[in-house]
């Protein structure tokens, strides 16, 4: 009967008769009438060969099957791009999974400015125009010790902008042991000399001493500069100047000492049984006249490049007119503000800061939350699979502490399969997760797959979607 069924003469519905219908009204609606148009047109396009051949029957021919088609069609076009996705790298501050969480009274100051006008560059006060960094000004200048501040679009930004204002025309006196890359191509020599600095090295990759500064200053010298090594580490027989000692030298030629600081943190980290990282404020106390810094490493804000420093090189900076093109628009700031806000209370930053509540989990718990998950996982993935919950070490991110290790658990999943199939296994799977609707990111080593869950909330999230989680098949 059935079999007779397919072979009917079937036809397509007309274009018309499927506008006509209820169902695509809201589709109508929803994506605008030459978007769905077209889907339809594509759709039909694509079915004419098979009902030519007759393999569709009548009822898959229907006008709310082929709505309903085209509406899956339209809803895949239209997903935004910008996907929530579960890092369980084990690193923190993903620099390429959008670095730190902002905490919710960012959220909610972000909104605000998002959703209302606001006092962004105007006076309430005098009914005057303003300046966008007097909104944070005072609050940076609280937590760092600075007389004066500056924020752009991000910390590359701030090395421009100082390097710009303050050495133009002149030469940049750094350590060979400073000249960085970091990720995303942006490297010292290459940030100088767009910055119109010239480049005068000194010194060795291990060791500069300083002898070598001083005999490097001269008539031509604009500026000293000190980077912070933040994505590597040199040990070993080294040798480098201490900010004091280096900050005394450039004044005594009257030359600004600016440091590059990267990560920056605005307090001891110690204090949470993190690595130690230099402050900001010990920077500024050490002698630097400029000193800058990122938003979201480790400080846990927004994106944004904080220049700090002395008040009137900071007002030499604030006049550059690169200064307009790196600004910092408005929802950073409303977000900055209110993470900075969160640092005038230090005994409760750990449990409000995200980025630092995360980084300080203890390992314990985090072991204890992969024993509780492993079963789940284990009975999603079946028979070919061992899974176990497992100590692992994860690590800050974002260039911060290159060597320090975090503590940390994951689930570690091993193919049971032959020695030879196993990277093609963990990678299927690794892609199968990347295919979930909220994607899932682990990393790959010693022949598994390993799934840190430090930064794991969303337990009931990631546990609801594993159903859908669509393996690769293997043989053994
Ligand atoms: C991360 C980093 C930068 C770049 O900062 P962004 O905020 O990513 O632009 C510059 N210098 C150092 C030392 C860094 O660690």
């Amino acid at each position: 009967m059935s079999s007779n069924l397919a072979k009917l003469p079937t036809r397509l519905p007309s274009i018309d008769t499927l506008l006509r219908h209820p169902a695509s009204l809201a589709l109508v609606d929803r994506y605008g009438r030459d978007a769905v148009l077209a889907s339809l047109r594509q759709l039909l396009d694509d079915l004419r060969d098979d009902v030519r051949l007759g393999q569709l029957d009548a009822a898959e021919l229907a006008a709310p099957v082929l709505l309903g088609r085209a509406a899956e069609r339209l809803a895949a076009q239209h997903r935004s791009q910008v996907r929530r996705v579960f890092n369980l790298t084990g690193t923190v501050l993903h620099t390429n999974l959008g670095r730190a969480l902002l905490p919710e009274e960012a959220i909610d100051a972000v909104q605000l400015a998002a959703r209302y006008p606001l006092n962004l560059e105007f006076d309430l006060a005098s009914g005057k125009r303003g300046d966008r960094d007097d909104l944070i000004e005072g609050l940076i200048r609280e937590l760092t010790g600075a007389e004066a501040v500056t924020v752009v679009n991000n910390n590359a930004a701030a090395v421009l902008l100082a390097l710009n204002s303050l050495g133009a025309r002149k030469e940049g006196i750094i350590s060979r042991g400073e000249l960085i890359e970091i990720g995303g191509a942006f490297r010292i020599p290459d940030i100088m000399a767009r910055a119109g600095v010239k480049l005068h090295e000194v010194g060795t990759t291990n060791r500069t001493h300083a002898r070598d500064y001083e005999a490097a200053i001269g008539p031509r010298s604009g500026l000293l500069m000190r980077v912070h090594c933040s994505n590597y580490s040199i040990q070993g027989f080294t040798t480098q100047v201490p900010t004091a000692e280096l900050a005394q030298l450039a004044h005594r030629h009257a030359l600004p000492l600016l440091e590059d600081l990267g990560s920056g943190s605005l307090l001891d980290l110690t204090r949470w049984g993190l690595p130690a990282e230099p402050t900001v404020r010990q920077a500024l106390a050490d002698g630097a006249d400029i000193v800058t810094f990122s938003g979201d490493k480790l400080l846990g804000g927004p994106q944004a490049g904080i220049i700090v420093g002395r008040k009137d090189l900071i007002a030499r900076i604030k006049k550059n007119p690169l200064k307009r093109a790196l600004r910092v628009d408005k929802l950073t700031l409303a977000a900055l503000e209110a993470v900075l806000g969160l640092y005038r209370n230090p005994d409760q930053l750990a449990a409000r800061l995200p980025s630092l509540r995360l980084l300080t989990r203890p390992q314990a718990e985090i072991l204890q939350q992969a024993e509780c998950l492993a079963p789940a996982l284990a009975k999603t993935l079946g028979e070919q699979w061992a899974v176990s919950a497992e100590p692992a070490l994860g690590m800050i991110g974002s260039g911060s502490q290159p060597v320090a290790r975090l503590p940390s658990a994951a689930l570690c999943v091993r193919p049971q399969v032959s020695k030879r199939l196993r990277g093609r296994a963990l990678h299927g799977l690794e892609a199968a997760l990347r295919a979930l609707p909220l994607p899932v990111l682990g990393r790959i080593d010693d022949d598994a797959l390993w799934l840190d869950l430090r930064q794991l909330d969303d337990e009931a999230g990631w546990l609801a979607q594993l159903p859908q989680l669509q393996l690769p098949q293997v043989q053994v």
